[in-house]
């Protein structure tokens, strides 16, 4: 059957340019503006957080206090849309007391207590919205638990809903560290029965509540972001808890690997960068390095040593704690460090108590910001990225494409995208370790300040990695091929 378009209704709880806090963010911006430009009908929802609405955007109002159920309740929220002309319709749900925090889902004590009740309301919210506008989708795409409940309501209250009585559904897991759980208490708040979806093979989880298993057990496709992450999350070591559901729908379960947004991520047009360059041309490079020693306070002496950065979330999963560890034996090489971070208080202590003893050499932000990232990714060496875990990853894309050497743990998308550097053959683009222990990191960082005092062999490995390509593109047309299956799959449910 030829589908000439799609009607998707895309539901991610956070998307560049609007909101963001990891991965998630990056790809709930980039996705949907690929598919819209591959001639698909997509519409993205997002709740209307502070940091939304602080952005000063020209917002219309669509639909003014509908009734969202929310436990034995229904509460009124506000449809919005962007008033200006976008490349894909993008609704808002406003509903102050839920959505304007100070962050998306956390403060620096840990969840918000409501978080259930938060993402619950966004998700009827969301597919009121649809039906509102009158978007009958022919498929929703949900993305990690903040929207895992769909799939469930789809099938269960709202299965009746001529607006969705076609859909079929594609759930994307982007950490499956993340599980939404909540006690089984309050599947009230959900509007679901009992009977029909908390057992085993619903969304009961060791007598709770997981949105992400709802997400998983209730869609016809689950994806995940690597190829290699698919296949880890079906066993006990990388699934936490998940692998056994996963494993038995194996057969629905896909790897594909996120894009990067090479708009925003690009060093020859790279607007947060004192100077551009490209793999014809390098020279700009050593002029962002100098800038980001100056700028970070290091020694000046760090700009003619390698330069060694981390970009990432303070949180276990990211093996911070292989970095407090081999922070000692790499500094004591006269290398330079820097860390930009934000996240667990606890591990932001922890590297603010080492800094003294590496004053000049070492430098660490504590704060999400986006400029510094690109400044930090373009002006270092290399990019250490020693996740326990790493569903995808994109800080090793992104350095790849601005000439900085990843080091990484061979584990999920990591090892997906990072080749070992193969200098008999001139072959590789990074470093990688196995297993997970500070060891094994220590040796893969000295391999690789081995190769950079090299400048021939390591510019050889930088023009590796400037050459791959991870464009939205191609994993777009993967997923648009997959949706397209999944809607074949299902001739019940086949669009007109
Ligand atoms: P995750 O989604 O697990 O955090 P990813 O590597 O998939 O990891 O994506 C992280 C994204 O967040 C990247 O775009 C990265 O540049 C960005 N990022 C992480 N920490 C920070 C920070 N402190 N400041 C700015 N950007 C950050």
């Amino acid at each position: 059957m030829k589908h000439v378009h799609l009607k998707i209704l895309f539901l991610c709880s956070e998307a560049v340019p609007f909101a963001k806090t990891g991965g998630l963010g990056d790809v709930g911006g980039s996705l949907p503006l690929r598919l819209a430009k591959l001639g698909q009908d997509v519409r993205l929802v997002l709740p209307l957080y502070r940091v939304t609405k602080e952005q000063g955007l020209s917002l219309v109002l669509l639909a003014e206090n509908i009734g969202v159920p929310l436990g034995y309740e229904e509460l009124p929220a506000n449809i919005l849309k962007i008033k200006s002309k976008s490349d894909f319709p993008v609704y808002f749900v406003q509903r102050e007391d839920l959505y304007e925090r100070p962050n998306l889902y956390a403060n620096e004590q840990g969840d918000y207590y409501d978080n259930l009740e938060r993402f619950t309301f966004y998700s009827h919210a969301a597919l009121l919205s649809a039906q509102f506008v009158g978007f009958k989708p022919d498929i929703i795409h949900c993305h990690d638990w903040q929207s895992g409940l769909v799939p469930a309501l789809v099938r269960g209250p709202y299965a009746k809903n001529p607006t969705f009585g076609t859909v079929s559904l594609v759930f994307t897991i982007h950490n499956i560290g993340y599980q939404g759980i909540f006690p089984k208490e309050k599947l009230y708040i959900t509007g679901l029965s009992e009977k029909e979806f908390f057992h085993p093979e619903g969304l009961e989880y060791w007598d709770k509540i997981s949105l992400l298993k709802s997400g998983i057990v209730y869609s016809d496709a689950v994806t995940t972001v690597s190829p290699r992450y698919a296949r880890e999350i079906q066993s006990p070591e990388y699934g936490m808890g998940m692998e056994g559901i996963l494993r038995k729908r194996k057969e629905r379960v896909y790897g594909i690997l996120n894009g990067v947004d090479y708009d925003s991520w690009d060093p020859s047009k790279d607007r947060y960068l004192p100077a551009t360059y490209c793999a014809e041309d390098l020279a700009g490079k050593g002029r962002c390095k100098e800038a980001l020693v100056l700028e970070l306070g290091l020694l000046r002496s760090m700009v003619e040593r390698p330069l060694l950065g981390v970009v990432s979330r303070l949180d276990a999963q990211k093996g911070l704690d292989l970095i407090l560890k081999v922070i000692e034996p790499i500094l004591e090489q006269n290398v330079g460090l820097v860390i930009l971070g934000s996240g667990s208080k606890q591990i932001k202590d922890k590297i603010t108590e080492v800094m003294p003893r590496h004053a000049g050499r070492m430098a660490f932000k504590y704060a999400f910001d986006e400029p510094l990232a690109h400044r930090i990714i373009a002006g270092v060496d290399m990019l250490l990225v020693p996740s326990r875990y790493e569903p995808c990853g994109l800080t090793q894309m992104y350095a790849l494409k601005y000439g900085t050497v990843p080091v990484v743990h061979a584990t999920g998308g990591l090892d997906d995208t990072v080749v070992e550097f193969d200098p008999s053959k001139v072959e590789g683009n990074g470093f990688k370790f196995s297993p997970f222990d500070h060891g094994a990191f220590l040796d893969a960082i000295k391999k690789a300040l081995h190769f950079f005092s090299n400048r021939e062999l390591w510019r050889a490995i930088m023009l590796n990695g400037m050459q791959a390509d991870f464009s939205w593109a191609r994993s777009a047309k993967q997923y648009l091929d997959l949706y397209r299956s999944v809607v074949d799959r299902f001739p019940g449910r086949k669009i007109q």
